[in-house]
Formats: C-alpha cells, sequence, structure tokens
C-alpha cells in the first residue's frame, strides 16, 4: 500500500514509542500522587513540557497539554474570549477546521458573539487588507490558521500577526498541519496562540498542545482537578505528553531537510498529475504550500469514486479533510475558494509523509491517470 494520507494522520515512531513505554508500565503513576512513582511521571511530564516549550521558543507555563487539537482549538478559542470576552468580536477564516468554526459558532449561539469571516482568494490565501479592515480594537481575538488542511495553502503569518498586533488584538493560530513541517517558533510568527496535534507528527492520537502567551486570561473548557495550571482539568496523559514532545523534538531536528526533500516529490506529483490528466486542477496556492500537499480537482468525475478506485490501485489517499471523507457535502474549503459545489465534489488529496519515496510517486502518477480514465469513462 503506498499511503498519502499523512494530513489525516502518521503512523507513531519506534523512538516515540520507546520513549512513552515507561509511562504506560513502571512508571505508571500519577503526576498528582506525592510518592515516588507519582514523582516520576510529574518529572517526565515537566521534561516533556520543557521540550515542547523549547521547540516553541515559549516558557513551559505556556504550553497545556491537551486531548489533541481538536481540544487545544476550543481552548484557545473559547478560553480567550471567555477569558477576556472584551468587545464580543472573534475574526476567522472560512476554511479553518470544524474544530475552529464550531468554537466560533458556539460563541455565537450562546454568548453573544458577532463572527467575521475574512476573505480568502481563488488560492486560500487571507486578504490582508480585509483582515486590517475588519480588526478593531475592541475585537476579542482573531484565528487564522498556519497551513490548510484540504488544499495546503500556508499563511503569511507573521505579516497578519503584525496587523493583529497594531490593534492589540490576540491572534491564535492552528497549526496542526503546519506542525512537523514549518517553524513553530512563537516569537517569530508574533502569534499568541498555537495549536497543534500529536498524531500528525509521529506521536498518538489523542494528544495536542496549546501554546497561551502567559499573560491570555484563558477560561477552561474542561473543569475538574484544577491539572494543567487550571487551564485543563483531568489526569494527565503523561505517556502522551512525552511521545509528543518526543515527535516534536525529533521533527525539529530533520524539519528543514524533511522539507527540501517532500517539496521535490511533492513537485513531481503535481507535475506528472497535470501532464497525465490535462483536465485535473491543482487547487490551493502553487507555492505558498505545505511541502507535503498536493491536492486537485478532476472535473467529470467523484472525487468518492477516484478514492475507491485509487485504494483498488494500492494508493490510499484522502477527499478532503479525513472529517469531511464520507460524506456528500462539497468541502467548506473549496467553496470558501470559489470553486462550484460539482466541481469541489471532484477533489482528491495526497499528502506526502516524510518516508515517501520518489518510486512510489511515480507509480501514483500512473494510478491517478487509469483511476481517472475508468472514472471518467463510467460517468459517461
Ligand atoms: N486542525 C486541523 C487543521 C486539522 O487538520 C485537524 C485534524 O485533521 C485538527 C485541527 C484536529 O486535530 P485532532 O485530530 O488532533 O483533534
Amino acid at each position: 500500500m503506498i499511503y498519502l494520507d499523512s494530513a489525516a494522520s502518521t503512523p507513531v515512531r519506534r523512538e516515540v514509542l520507546e520513549a512513552m513505554w515507561p509511562y504506560l508500565t513502571g512508571d505508571f503513576g500519577n503526576p498528582s500522587s506525592t510518592h515516588s512513582l507519582g514523582e516520576r511521571a510529574a518529572d517526565a511530564l515537566a521534561e516533556a513540557r520543557a521540550s515542547v516549550a523549547r521547540v516553541l521558543g515559549a516558557r513551559a507555563s505556556e504550553i497545556v497539554f491537551t486531548s489533541g487539537g481538536t481540544e487545544a482549538d476550543n481552548l484557545a478559542v473559547k478560553g480567550i474570549a471567555l477569558g477576556a470576552p472584551r468587545g464580543r468580536h472573534l475574526v476567522i477564516t472560512p476554511i479553518e477546521h470544524e474544530a475552529v468554526l464550531e468554537s466560533a459558532d458556539y460563541l455565537r449561539r450562546h454568548h453573544g458573539f458577532r463572527v467575521d469571516e475574512v476573505r480568502v482568494d481563488s488560492t486560500g490565501l487571507v486578504d490582508a487588507e480585509h483582515f486590517t479592515a475588519l480588526l478593531t480594537p475592541q475585537t476579542t481575538l482573531a484565528s487564522v490558521m498556519f497551513a490548510n488542511n484540504e488544499v495546503g495553502t500556508v499563511q503569511p503569518l507573521a505579516e497578519l500577526a503584525g496587523i493583529a498586533r497594531a490593534v492589540r488584538v490576540p491572534l491564535h493560530t492552528d497549526a496542526v498541519q503546519a506542525a512537523g513541517w514549518l517553524s513553530l517558533d512563537v516569537a517569530e510568527l508574533g502569534v499568541d496562540a498555537l495549536s497543534f496535534s500529536g498524531h500528525k507528527l509521529g506521536a498518538p492520537k489523542g494528544v495536542g498542545v496549546l501554546f497561551a502567551r502567559g499573560r491570555l486570561p484563558l477560561e477552561p473548557v474542561v473543569h475538574g482537578g484544577g491539572q494543567e495550571r487550571g487551564h485543563r482539568s483531568g489526569t494527565e496523559n503523561v505517556a502522551g505528553a512525552v511521545g509528543l514532545a518526543t515527535a516534536l523534538t525529533l521533527a525539529e531536528q530533520t524539519r528543514t531537510a524533511d522539507a527540501s526533500r517532500t517539496e521535490l516529490l511533492r513537485d513531481a506529483l503535481i507535475a506528472g498529475v497535470l501532464s497525465g490528466v490535462p483536465d485535473a486542477r491543482l487547487t490551493g496556492h502553487p507555492t505558498a504550500r505545505l511541502p507535503g500537499n498536493a491536492s486537485f480537482c478532476f472535473p467529470g468525475t467523484s472525487g468518492e469514486a477516484l478514492l475507491l478506485e485509487l485504494e483498488r490501485g494500492g494508493i490510499v489517499c484522502s477527499s478532503g479533510s479525513a472529517c469531511a471523507a464520507g460524506s456528500d457535502e462539497p468541502s467548506h474549503v473549496l467553496l470558501a475558494l470559489g470553486y462550484e459545489p460539482t466541481l469541489a465534489q471532484t477533489a482528491v488529496r495526497f499528502t506526502l509523509g516524510a518516508s515517501t519515496t520518489a518510486p512510489e510517486i511515480v507509480e501514483t502518477i500512473g494510478a491517478v491517470g487509469r483511476a481517472f480514465r475508468a472514472v471518467r469513462s463510467l460517468a459517461r
């Protein structure tokens, strides 16, 4: 099988599993316990927190471990908005993950927030002028994803953060897809909050991180025993945190080399698909895109039918985000980029991982052409 769905999930790395193992077995204590087993777990958690903070250029006290990207996004949007609801106004993009979109909608429905969506162009880039016009000194929070999970477009985040800072509006970014590929240095990016998830970078599912700048009031979403400095109650997932910290640190060591190598393969895949299937259209930005993302629309087909055909040929990919897969709804991301619903339903996303090889790309290019012709001939 050729796995080209790394944006959906990645396998746990061996080094990560080995780092986690002691905290699932011998050192299984609860970090809140005062005996030695508890202390060892608390020490491991502190070390994991410090490692994540090092990669982000943040303070350890600014790192909150969560149950994943979805919870980190919820805590960022709801937690910051409800922590200081000044102005009750949110600015988001229409191409955010559901974790941000639905959190903003919850604040609108239950807490009287006004939600404005900033315009994006046909490649998915945020319109900086419109962003500037929407922000006011009364805006509670802006949330702009670093890189899109469907079309891979990467935003000029530092520029957008500068615009938000000028009017003192806190900026959160969903960096779930950027993690492992782009620098998450929060000082360079100029963001106030950033979320990401373990399972996209070789750690297990069910663990994530929210970085929230120290001075930001953060209302908890999960209440209970006051773990994570009161920001996120619940007995900590020690092994998960150790795994995520290990995966992030390892990814950071090879990040630029992995990104350059993967970009070459991605560009070969894009060029091969576009020449093998002249009708195909690349979605997202031609250059400002994630190193591993090659996403297309295939007019006259159905994305779901192409997926089935590709899987028959041994290639596993996705029709968009994992959450939207299986549903007949056209992608909200492609609709926001101006695609007609019928064209949006022909989307297929290939996402490469650090272990994707050149022969796999060559085989995929051939398989895409065959799948396209098979599905198109049935549609006629
Ligand atoms: N945000 C983005 C951009 C994502 O791609 C995903 C997952 O696909 C999430 C958030 C949710 O992360 P998790 O699966 O850890 O809940």
